[in-house]
């Protein structure tokens, strides 16, 4: 068994499985594009893989707009997009990487990305999921919250909570095998009011490598690389991800 996250993660540790109880070491990371999860939780991906948890990454929408280059066509870029990932999941230990495949820019919160995502949780059984904040239009007066996060965060919420917990929900989900299942801690990225940071200081090379690994998004120079590193570093220059954490009581 893999040492407990407190020697991995500095002061604050997230809360781990009860596993006398059945609870799983397991963490899913739900985003809305391709680079999404490495920008929201590389780093605490790999340091809980290098605990010995398992983490899944699901990926709502296909990236098909996520480019203006011209001679790329949307399939092309799609392929291109999900080896990207694939590749960056590999960087970080990260074990698996399913892709919902809605069409990028079009994403809403209905019934269809909701058991889409229940699916995805009453299959793996996380013990955290890990998403986008799904509230804020307007990220720290600094950004728009592009409106796919939006809805990749409020069905992940929604799904959590209630919708995978209780059999009732997307009932032929128990025909299929599924069974419904509680996660117990739920950690947003890009929110305004964060209450759990995960120090990433000694991983952050690696979560760097996982964000350069999306090559066709981002044009990779010092410049860039710089930016990316500040973007991190807090006021006492350790590096960290700013989560709002909540645990639930069911
Ligand atoms: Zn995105």
């Amino acid at each position: 068994m893999a040492a407990g996250l407190e020697d991995l993660f500095g002061q604050e540790a997230p809360a781990e499985p009860d596993e006398s109880a059945g609870e799983l070491r397991r963490a899913m990371v739900v985003a809305a594009h391709p680079d999404d999860a490495d920008f929201g939780a590389a780093g605490t991906a790999h340091l809980l893989t290098q605990a010995g948890w398992e983490v899944r990454y699901v990926v709502a929408t296909d990236g098909s707009k996520g480019s203006d280059d011209p001679s790329l066509t949307p399939d092309q870029l799609v392929t291109m997009r999900e080896q990207e990932q694939r590749d960056a999941a590999d960087l970080l230990g990260v074990q698996s990487v399913g892709f919902l495949g809605f069409t990028d820019g079009e994403l809403v919160r209905d019934l269809t990305l909701l058991e889409a995502i229940v699916r995805e949780i009453r299959a793996f059984q996380p013990f955290a999921v890990y998403t986008h904040d799904p509230e804020p239009v307007i990220i720290r007066n600094g950004f728009v919250n592009h409106s796919d996060h939006r809805a990749t965060g409020l069905a992940t919420v929604d799904a959590v909570y209630p919708a995978a917990r209780d059999r009732l929900n997307f009932p032929h989900h128990l025909e299929e095998g599924l069974a419904p299942h509680k996660v117990r801690e739920l950690y947003l990225w890009g929110a305004n009011e964060s209450n759990f940071e995960v120090d990433i200081t000694e991983v952050v090379e690696t979560k760097i490598a996982s964000l350069v690994a999306h090559d066709s998004q981002f044009d990779v120079n010092d410049e860039f690389l710089e930016q990316i590193r500040t973007f991190w570093k807090n006021d006492a220059g350790r590096y960290v991800e700013e989560f709002r954490r909540i645990t639930l009581f069911l």
